[in-house]
């Protein structure tokens, strides 16, 4: 006989290795959805929000977060909208995929999508900076890709959130490195909710950060949405993979060490390390008018690397 719901009673589906229980599909997509809708509140992420531009990738983390956004927002927060944004990164077999969940997905919840095509738009994919110096560190370099796009198309379509599919072993691998390395001003950037006073820089929120790995995964399982099969070619045995494995070695040996380690953060060490950072000043990038730390922003000076590669120059921004 299999393990039954601890709420219900019923069969049981999924098991939550760090709250030690099993429950059945239908008291799961409670508990997540209301967990979600409460990290919501807690942090006041939608308040006053209008309109939300939820970034999709394809992958299971994603999937959920615009599937839970939907269901919330036609239940508790009607006044906002919600759209959802995909950056096809041009990685060759592995891009398609993506695409074509985030399609089907949209489809079938009615939510518009909006495409940038790297490729068509930019006149390169990510692919290409293994001809640059950046051919380490991809991962890095199509972060970038992926923030400032993402950011701009959320500008460009008037959402005043942007929403990532950011998860809790996400953002506690990066929290691992950082507190390593001792980098205070990423630490204290890692919150739920990025809130921005630059005209061009839209407020970012990750409305899953409470949530595991594992338990988006269910969601995306237990909703009967589409899971990506396909696995980035470019990520390889990246760093961050190795610290993935580690944390999940370390919750085996402690459990609920993600859960603490992120509150321990947020409560204890965030309060009192974002009194001793100021907040960069941002100014307008020269080349593309988008808010930058320096006089050229990240992104185009990650894009000149191609250009000297031989790749076509962005396009100019209006
Ligand atoms: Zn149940
Ligand atoms: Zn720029």
């Amino acid at each position: 006989m299999g393990a039954r719901c601890r709420l219900c009673g019923g069969e049981a589906s999924y098991h939550l290795d760090h709250a030690g229980m099993s429950l059945c599909s239908e008291c799961f997509t409670r508990y997540y959805e209301r967990k979600v809708y409460k990290t919501i509140r807690k942090h006041g992420m939608l308040r006053g929000a209008r309109r939300v531009a939820a970034a999709v990738s394809g992958g299971k983390d994603s999937v959920a977060l615009i599937g839970v956004l939907h269901k919330l927002m036609q239940e508790r927060f009607r006044e906002v909208e919600l759209v959802a944004i995909y950056v096809d990164l041009g990685i060759p077999g592995y891009s398609e995929e993506c695409r074509r969940i985030v399609e089907k997905v949209c489809g079938d919840l009615g939510l518009e999508l909006h495409v940038l095509d790297l490729r068509e738009a930019e006149g390169y994919g990510v692919p290409d900076f293994a001809n640059t110096p950046f051919r380490r560190r991809m991962c890095g370099a199509c972060g970038t890709v992926k923030r400032y796009h993402t950011n701009r198309m959320a500008y460009e379509l008037g959402a005043d959130r942007l929403a990532t599919g950011h998860n809790l072993d996400d953002v506690v691998e990066i929290l691992f490195e950082l507190y390593l390395k001792g980098a205070v001003e990423e630490i204290v950037r890692m919150r739920p909710v990025s809130w921005s006073d630059h005209p061009k820089l839209v407020t970012r929120i990750k409305p899953l950060i409470e949530l595991t790995d594992r338990e988006n995964l269910f969601y995306v399982l237990a909703q009967g949405l589409p899971l990506l099969e396909a696995r980035c070619p470019l990520v390889g045995e990246s760093r961050m993979l190795r610290r993935k494995k580690l944390i999940k070695e370390i919750e085996g040996a402690i459990p609920g060490f993600r859960h603490t380690f992120y509150k321990t953060h947020l409560k204890r060490f965030l309060p009192r390390l974002e009194k001793t950072v100021e907040e960069p000043r941002l100014a307008e990038c020269e080349v593309c008018g988008m808010p930058s730390l320096g006089r050229v922003c990240s992104y185009c000076k990650l894009v000149s690397k191609l250009r000297k590669a031989g790749a076509r120059s962005p396009r100019p921004r209006a």
